[in-house]
């Protein structure tokens, strides 16, 4: 059996949906290849579901432009479809005792072209939410959470609406013969396309070197991340968020209210196999410092594996789109904010590589 399209699409998570989406909507036929049974269940489902307002990446850089823009785009998408969503806020707290890292973030902000995150006193605080022990922070007003399972369901249904478009599932991938045109054997199935797109998130290092075979130094570095949540689910009414290196994952325990009135705390950072007791004990501190809550209700909920890259040994610090062939584009290092920026990375690549 063999399959024609115009483009193949490697890996069905929120991205590769996404980018879908846009080339079905530019009049492209589409195959959509995914490993797993169903679609976004890796890095797309098991994240903050934060739509971030963009305010500390670095000026300039992708995660910057395509946060911004990704942001609106996706609030429009949640509001057209009728998506769960809340647009909460976030709340920058520091937990020194000094102010400095809140005000390099104002100014990094203002540069990145949000101005409308303000600093706010005690009692403003306490009015967002009376559980919250700062007494100083900088709200940013345009973060918020959605439903991303629900988002997934609505893009693949946005697919499923184009007849040029299939989604074929656990599929493993034996071979890729690279020539004018891309032929992929897998399972009992060939499949045919004039174009490539490798949008396999943690996976797409390997898949650039063991199946594109394509040297490029790029290397995968995949970083854990656990959360907890409440036992007892307590309702929180916006994001707080404590950490301030802007473009870097040090530790943090961020406090993230979920759609269904609870609180997930983290990520963590786990390079290696992690025992949720250690990150229930390193997180409970913390969260003392800024939240009332009832400590002894944290219990562990889930993790997500971070789809970190290294080029040369370096952490990549940015998205990289990365053009292997003349018909083969590799999406490497889409981590966070890649779920708020899905539409327009989408957009993106049909701007600048279709
Ligand atoms: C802990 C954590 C927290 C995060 N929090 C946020 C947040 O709050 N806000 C935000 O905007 N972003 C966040 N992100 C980032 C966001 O989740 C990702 O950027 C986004 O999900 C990337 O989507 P993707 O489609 O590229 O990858 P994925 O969702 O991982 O999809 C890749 C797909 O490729 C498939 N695949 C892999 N190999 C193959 C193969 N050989 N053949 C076929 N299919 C294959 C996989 O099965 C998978 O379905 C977070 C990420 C993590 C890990």
């Amino acid at each position: 059996m063999i399959n024609k399209s115009d483009f193949i699409v490697i890996g069905a998570g929120v991205v590769g949906l996404a980018t879908s989406l846009k080339l079905l909507k530019q009049n492209y036929s589409v195959l959509l290849l995914e490993k797993n049974s169903s679609y976004g269940l890796v890095s797309s489902s098991h994240n903050s579901g934060v739509i971030h307002s963009g305010a500390y990446y670095q000026t300039g850089s992708l995660k910057h432009l395509l946060s911004i823009k990704g942001k609106n785009l996706i609030y429009e998408y949640l509001n057209k479809k009728k998506i769960p969503f809340k647009k909460t806020g976030k709340l920058f707290i520091s937990l020194s005792k000094n102010n400095e890292s809140l005000n390099k973030l104002y100014e990094i902000s203002k540069k990145n072209g949000l101005n409308d995150l303000i600093f706010i006193n005690k009692n403003q605080i306490q009015n967002i939410d009376s559980k919250i022990r700062v007494n100083e922070a900088l709200l940013c007003p345009s973060s918020g959470i959605l439903d991303q399972k629900q988002l997934l369901n609505s893009l693949y249904e946005d697919c499923k609406y184009f007849p040029k478009f299939k989604l074929y599932s656990s599929q493993i991938i034996k071979d890729i013969e690279v020539n004018n045109n891309i032929k992929i054997i897998s399972n009992n199935i060939i499949f045919e396309g004039n174009y490539l797109i490798n949008s396999s998130g943690l996976n797409a290092p390997n898949f650039l070197r063991d199946k594109i075979g394509s040297v490029e130094g790029i290397s995968s570095y995949p970083v854990k991340g656990a959360y907890l949540r409440l036992a007892n689910p307590t309702k929180l009414n916006t994001i707080i968020y404590t950490s301030l290196n802007p473009g870097d994952i040090t530790e943090r325990v961020d406090a993230t209210p979920t759609l269904d009135n609870n609180i997930i705390f983290g990520p963590s950072i786990e390079n290696k196999d992690f025992n949720p007791e250690v990150i229930i004990n390193k997180f409970k501190p913390v969260i003392k410092k800024y939240l009332d809550i009832d400590y002894e209700d944290l219990v562990y909920d889930y993790y997500g594996t971070r789809p970190k890259a290294k080029k040369d040994n370096e952490i990549i610090k940015d998205f990289l789109f990365l053009k292997s062939h003349k018909n083969i584009l590799n999406l490497v290092n889409i981590e966070s904010p890649g779920l708020t920026a899905c539409l327009s990375i989408a957009d993106y690549i049909f701007e600048n590589y279709i």
